[in-house]
């Protein structure tokens, strides 16, 4: 695995160029005045660029990882070298043991059935993020461009799920900005993303895409039902 360094200093002439191509600058200031500092961090390099420049402007960011026990090897140990440069602001997530032993046995029905899966998801996700949502205005890296299915196209949004404001900085950005953005401040991003895994979730659940696919493709792909089955719940499609 090669990571690349992480340089925190020598960044500022990029950072105020790029706030003031994007916009993201307005909508970082937004989330100042209405106190949203969380990021939920899958480790795409759409997440770490927000990480990047949220860790700029704002004190009080926070960075959640949802370790639901299956994630790839690469995911992890990137996360272990982001808490050593980012500490505190890196917290995990993990569900409860005794929730991860009764799902142990229906595991594998994921592949078999959309609920089957769907429990997983819940089970190893939402439940645990509820409580760090609720109520508490977050960031996400959605693009638009990442799937075809997803019909969001507001950069702010009142999340009903989790009675908060949601707040997708560069939801019009596309992947290859974001590459030449990660390149130029040397973010260290994981390998998985140089061999086409664009949208990276669990283990079992994630597969390599076409550079004709979308990003959000190699989630879930081998479900039928695909409206709704590139989604875990997190986002309402
Ligand atoms: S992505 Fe797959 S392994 Fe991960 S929680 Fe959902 S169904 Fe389970």
């Amino acid at each position: 695995m090669i990571f690349k360094p992480i340089i925190k200093t020598d960044c500022n002439k990029f950072f105020r160029k790029s706030l003031r191509k994007i916009n993201l600058y307005s909508i970082l200031k937004i989330s100042k005045i209405i106190s949203c500092k969380s990021l939920l961090n899958s480790s795409s390099i759409e997440d770490l660029f927000i990480c990047w420049h949220l860790d700029k402007i704002n004190n009080n960011w926070i960075s959640f990882k949802i370790n639901t026990n299956k994630l790839f090897c690469e995911v992890l140990d990137l996360s272990n070298k982001r808490l050593e440069v980012y500490g505190q602001r890196t917290k995990f997530i993990l569900p409860k043991w005794s929730w991860l032993l009764r799902l142990s046995l229906s595991d594998s029905n994921i592949y078999m059935c959309v609920n089957t899966r769907h429990i997983c998801c819940n089970t190893r996700k939402l439940i645990s993020l509820e409580k760090k949502l609720l109520n508490k205005n977050w960031f996400t890296g959605l693009r638009v461009a990442q799937s075809e299915l997803r019909r969001i196209n507001k950069t702010i949004i009142w999340d009903t799920t989790y009675n908060n404001i949601k707040l997708s900085p560069i939801l019009l950005w596309n992947i290859n900005q974001i590459i030449n953005c990660i390149s130029s401040i040397q973010v260290s991003y994981n390998f998985l993303q140089n061999i086409g895994f664009r949208s990276i979730g669990c283990a079992p659940c994630t597969r390599a895409v076409d550079p004709n696919e979308s990003s959000r493709a190699g989630r879930w792909w081998w479900e039928s039902f695909r409206k709704l089955g590139l989604e875990c719940g997190l986002h309402k499609i």
